[in-house]
């Protein structure tokens, strides 16, 4: 069974693998106003900024989180 979860933002759709989770601790210590695991849901995608919740997911070392913006066109890579 998947244990993937997804967190629906205005701007920014924020998906969990617990499976693949190292807990690290990077999200909850390091931006505590989107990651709260006291919290029900324990991510808030509507707390901050898309741009930085996407910037701080970026240092999940795991991969157990990922996004997908909603507020740009080219969400995960400009390549042009
Ligand atoms: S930063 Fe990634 S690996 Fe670390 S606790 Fe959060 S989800 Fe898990």
């Amino acid at each position: 069974m998947s244990q993937q979860k997804l967190y629906y933002g205005k701007d920014i759709e924020v998906m969990f693998n617990s499976e693949i989770c190292t807990h690290s601790g990077i999200c909850v210590k390091g931006f505590p106003a989107v990651f709260d695991l006291s919290k029900r849901p324990w991510v808030n995608p509507d707390a901050a900024p898309a741009e930085e919740i996407a910037r701080h997911i970026d240092k999940c070392p795991s991969g157990a989180l990922t996004y997908k913006r909603l507020d740009t066109e080219n969400s995960l890579k400009k390549e042009e």
